[in-house]
Parts: C-alpha cells; structure tokens; sequence
C-alpha cells in the first residue's frame, strides 16, 4: 500500500528532514582522524534530541544506535563503537528521525583526509547516482526509470549497484511502500504519482556487487569498498524536492 502525502503532510515532512539535513552538514565539519564510531553517535543522538526530534534508527528491530556507521567494506547497518576512524577511510553514516509523526531518513559518505583516487571517485559518483536517479523523477514515470538512471551512472563508471538492500517510501513510517530499487529497466515498475515520499539510496561498490548479510553484518563480498548516498524526496505538484538536503 503506498501512501500519498498531501501538501500539508509534506510541510511535516520537511521539519524532520531538515533536521537530518543539517545533521549530517554538522557531522562532516566534526569528524576526524582518531574519533570512535561511538563519539559520532553521540554527536547525532545530541543533535537530534536538541530539536525535539526523535532518533528512529535507535531500537528500530533492536539497533543499538542513532545512526549506522560503516566503513570501507561495511556497506550498511554498521555499529557505532570504539572502532577508531582511520585516514583515508570512506565513513558511510545513515541516520534519521522523527517528528510530529512524520521520518526522515538520509545517508552520506564521508573520507577522512587523504586516501586513494578510487575511494575518491567512487563516493562521488555514489553522490551523483542520487542526482541521476532524481532527474529521472517524473510524474508517470516509473520506478524503473529511476533504478535504470542510477545503475547506469554507477556502471558507465566501472562500479556496480548493491541489488540485496534498496530504497523505500517513507512517511508515517520509516520504510513504506513502494519498494526502490537502485537497478531497473525503462519503463518497468510503479508509476511516480504526486505526494509520493521516498527515500533514494544508492549503495555503489567499488568491485562486485554482492554482498556477504550475516544478521546486522552487511559487507561486499570482495571486501572492496562501497559508498552510500541517500536523501527523502517528496514529489509534489512542483517536480521532486529533496527534503534532507
Ligand atoms: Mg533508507
């Protein structure tokens, strides 16, 4: 069942989103070389709180935090924990909250200090698959046209798309229907309609696009690196907006 949000809801939704906009704007301006996991954690359980916004990765089927931080191989779900951040590691934090009913959900990739031109390349080409996957948003387009847009940015560019983890509606809750996947062809799947709100992640790896799931654990089955970039956008009747921005 997909829900369509009226304008009104939207105008909810944005609340909750900017919060986990500037969130995330905060977090790259605090993180560094040496950090723990944890501290980052902490950063983003303050911040939300201070808004009067809750956490919704925290307990969601019992995670431990208020945001997911994996590294290098990790491509998803990852633990805060002591785990110091090494240079030139890519840190991928996905976080969200909720507000006045309505959730937010957004990911970015960050790389501490100097690394390799590949690690480089391949968290901004993530980025751009976003970007890609929203020019193809359209009202009656389908999700395919989407799915298609980003896999073939990510592909042209040697990498490959993650098929076992997608995107989703969200809203009322933090995953709705429909399903949103990062691969797909023309013209194939659910058609964009207005007040649709979705949550558009690309997880792009740098090698194989399989991935080893062991519980929580979520890693590429090549251990090469993955980067994940993820934003909730609202269709309304003025094109898509990208309310995590
Ligand atoms: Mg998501």
């Amino acid at each position: 069942m997909i829900y369509l949000k009226t304008p009104d809801e939207i105008k909810k939704m944005k609340r909750s989103c900017q919060i986990i906009g500037d969130m995330l704007r905060m977090l790259e301006e605090k993180i560094y070389i040496g950090m723990t996991t944890r501290e980052l954690d902490r950063l983003a359980y303050d911040y939300i709180t201070a808004h009067g916004a809750k956490p919704n990765f925290l307990g969601y089927h019992g995670f431990p935090g208020t945001i997911c931080v994996s590294i290098d191989e990790q491509v998803v779900h990852g633990f805060p924990s002591e785990r110091r951040i090494k240079e030139g590691e890519i840190v991928s934090i996905d976080t969200g909250c909720v507000l006045d009913g309505y959730h937010a959900d957004a990911a970015r990739s960050f790389i501490v200090g100097n690394t390799t031109p590949e690690k480089k390349r391949l968290v901004e080409v993530t980025k751009e698959c976003f970007f890609k996957g929203v020019e193809a948003i359209r009202i009656g387009a389908a999700l395919g046209d989407v799915g298609h847009a980003i896999q073939t940015h990510a592909e042209s560019n040697g990498f490959s798309v993650v098929r076992d983890m997608i995107g989703h509606g969200i809203g009322r809750s933090l995953h709705e229907d429909p399903p949103v996947p990062n691969y797909g062809k023309k013209g194939v799947g659910v058609r964009i309609r207005q007040g649709m709100t979705l949550a558009i992640e690309p997880m792009i790896n740098m090698g194989d696009y399989k991935v080893i799931i062991d519980g929580w654990d979520c890693y590429t089955a090549d251990y090469k690196p993955s980067a994940h970039y993820e934003n909730t956008v609202a269709i309304t009747e003025n094109g898509v907006e990208i309310l995590t921005l």
